[in-house]
């Protein structure tokens, strides 16, 4: 019989999302009528801006005909794109990033697991506490990691606390990692690193021979214009850091799937022996290998957000999502909570009132309140006694999830 990876029986069995659901469906099974709203997963609720359809469509044209019909496009991404992604993310903001360091792919989730394939089994591996759950796992699948304790903590994981007595921004760690999970603006807490903090890291990262792998998903939601929107405005940032984007959260795509990925020319690891080799044609070849390419019809819609109306369309559904967040900052705060969060990030992180474990307060939310959010210990030890409202929502049901609360908790 074929043997199974034993890794993945490591995983926790009661993973947070499938957990939630299953008390939100026991609770609307046994109360039919209560209308619940859902401020949980991080999904975002707007369509598509119409300057990305528009593309799309015309794309889908482009396909009708012989033409311009296209078959494989090159696995990296289409030049069309890559450059528009190097010219305005990057050059613009004066990042050195060329359009060969962009690979254009089907998601940042994927991306931040694929990126694995290229590492050694035997580097050590630090992440923030809370973290976004994926860098954890995929660590477990491939067989970094031995089982987890009580709390969830994976034996031969560094873990960097990040609580409200640290400001959510963690220490170094106190022994060398070969590679760090850095997530900015943060999921879960909602937290963003200062120019300064990033120095620190990119510092750390050159003295200690480390790497670190940057998550700006959420760059697109910062609107404190002196907070660096991606990696490599850090001077040094080249030689140590892989930086992950998605247009999943700033344009809409979580079911489109488009994201990329900047592994630069610079960036350079070492074999057994100690030869230094660089990165980018390995992730080049893995890239190429396992993955056939973004379609066509997407990879259009993606680069129309580049475009004029595009970015006007984009912005406006940031700004939204961020008057969401404000309203829910607001009502909480007036309703005596603790926030954190949501002023550069879609995500409200929240500490619970009266000290309650984050699933208690879950339960209290969901039975007398009917409003789903996420536990806080759900994304770490250290999100215990924390729990997270997502901002993604319409502004009917944030105004109402506002009042429920503020009701709840007078
Ligand atoms: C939503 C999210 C992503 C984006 O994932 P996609 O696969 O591109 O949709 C990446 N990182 C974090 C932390 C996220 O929350």
């Amino acid at each position: 019989m074929a043997r199974l990876n034993e890794n993945f029986l490591k995983l926790k069995a009661g993973y947070l999302f499938p957990e939630i659901g299953r008390r939100v469906s026991a609770f609307v099974a046994a109360n039919p009528d209560a209308k619940v709203i859902r401020l949980g997963i991080g999904d975002v609720t707007e369509p598509l801006p119409p300057a990305v359809t528009a593309a799309m469509h015309k794309a889908v044209d482009e396909m009708a005909e012989r033409s311009s019909f296209r078959g494989y496009g090159p696995e990296q991404g289409y030049d069309f794109l890559r450059d528009k992604i190097a010219q305005h993310d990057y050059q613009r903001r004066g990042c050195n990033v060329q359009a060969d360091e962009i690979f254009v792919s089907d998601g940042s989730k994927c991306d931040t697991g694929n990126i694995l394939d290229v590492f050694d089994l035997s580097n050590t591996v630090a992440v923030q506490d809370p973290v976004y759950p994926v860098y954890v796992d995929t660590n477990v699948m491939v067989g970094r990691t031995g089982a987890a304790d009580a709390q969830g903590r994976y034996a031969g994981l560094t873990y960097l606390p990040c609580t409200a007595e640290n400001n959510f921004t963690p220490a170094l760690p106190e022994q060398r990692v070969d590679l760090i999970y850095l997530c900015y603006p943060n999921n879960p807490t909602g937290a963003v690193a200062s120019r300064e903090t990033l120095q620190t890291w990119v510092n750390y990262a050159r003295e200690n021979n480390s790497l670190i792998l940057f998550d700006a998903a959420y760059e697109a939601f910062i609107q404190d214009e002196s907070i660096p929107r991606s990696i490599f405005e850090i001077d040094g940032a080249r030689e140590v850091a892989i930086e992950f984007r998605s247009f999943s959260k700033n344009a809409g795509f979580t079911g489109t799937r488009c994201a990329f990925t900047v592994v630069p020319k610079d960036l350079q690891a070492q074999t057994a022996s100690g030869e230094t080799k660089p990165l980018h044609p390995l992730w080049n070849r893995r890239h190429c290998t396992k993955f056939n390419g973004v379609p066509y019809i997407i990879q259009r819609g993606a680069e129309a957000v580049y475009s004029t109306e595009g970015q006007q369309q984009t912005g406006d559904l940031v700004k939204f999502y961020m008057e969401n967040a404000a309203l829910l900052r607001a009502g909480l705060t007036a309703a005596g909570i603790e926030v954190f969060g949501g002023e550069n990030a879609p995500y409200i992180w929240l500490k619970t009132p009266g000290g309650a474990t984050s699933w208690d307060f879950f339960d209290r939310l969901l039975n007398d309140a009917h409003l789903v959010g996420t536990p806080g210990s759900g994304f770490g030890a250290s999100g215990e006694g924390y729990f997270r409202l997502s901002a993604f929502n319409s502004r009917a049901n944030v105004e109402e999830a506002v009042e429920r609360i503020q009701r709840l908790l007078k």
